[in-house]
């Protein structure tokens, strides 16, 4: 019988880094495929729909609840985001990997849908200032946002020890190496 891909989903605080390091593993072409997450929220700069993210009205979003066309969904800091279940499915039933890039919430419902056969990878900046810098200087989020996510942040991190893996986001090139070999020595694991 054909192998099932796997799923992997990476995690982290607003600000820690998961687009700018799964924004490298695609330059540089690793093997895997990624999902595109749908959501209410505005599109930043330089964000293209499809790519970055689908983006929808609140409307068209609670429809697709309603369809059950997501693996899983949330509210993050007043608008919704979700994980379309048609692409993840159709990908690992070809037996291709597949990495999701969600919030903790997102995990616990992806960790009880699949339990092992979804690995959980969590990236955290090297410590409580440097991922407010960070964040401060994307220049993407108002003083009121933030605060939102720097107040989150600090629930996130008390999900650690339900992660399969901690990666520290300090270097990024030392980051990514670590998020490859990871998903390298995981996805020949059969669960
Ligand atoms: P997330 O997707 O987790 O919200 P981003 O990838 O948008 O985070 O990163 C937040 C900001 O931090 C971006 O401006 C990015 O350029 C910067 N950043 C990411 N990784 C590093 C790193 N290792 N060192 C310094 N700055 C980084
Ligand atoms: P941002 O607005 O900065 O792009 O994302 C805000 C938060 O939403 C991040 O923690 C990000 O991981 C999370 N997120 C993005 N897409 C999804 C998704 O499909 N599901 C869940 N649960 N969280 C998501």
């Amino acid at each position: 019988m054909k192998r099932k891909g796997r799923i992997f989903v990476l995690s982290s605080p607003s600000g820690a880094g998961k687009t700018t390091v799964l924004k490298r593993l695609k330059k540089e072409r690793f093997n895997i495929r990624y999902s595109v997450s749908a959501t209410t929220r505005r599109r930043r700069s330089g964000e293209r729909n499809g790519a970055d993210y689908i983006f929808l009205n609140r409307a068209e979003f609670e429809r697709r609840i309603r369809e059950k066309r997501f693996l899983e969904w949330t509210d993050n800091f007043g608008n919704l985001y979700g994980t379309p279940k048609g692409f993840v499915e159709e990908t690992v039933s070809k037996g291709e990997d597949i990495v999701l890039s969600i919030d903790v919430k997102g995990a616990m419902q992806v960790r009880g849908a699949y339990d092992s056969g979804a690995l959980l990878i969590f990236l955290v900046a090297p410590n409580f200032s440097l991922l407010k810098e960070r964040l401060s200087k994307r220049k993407t989020e108002d003083k009121r946002s933030l605060a939102k996510r720097l107040k989150v942040a600090k629930k996130e991190l008390t999900y650690l020890n339900k992660y399969d893996y901690v990666i520290v986001n300090d270097s990024l090139v030392k980051a990514v190496s670590a998020l490859k070999s990871i998903l390298t020595a995981e996805r020949h694991k059969v669960k």
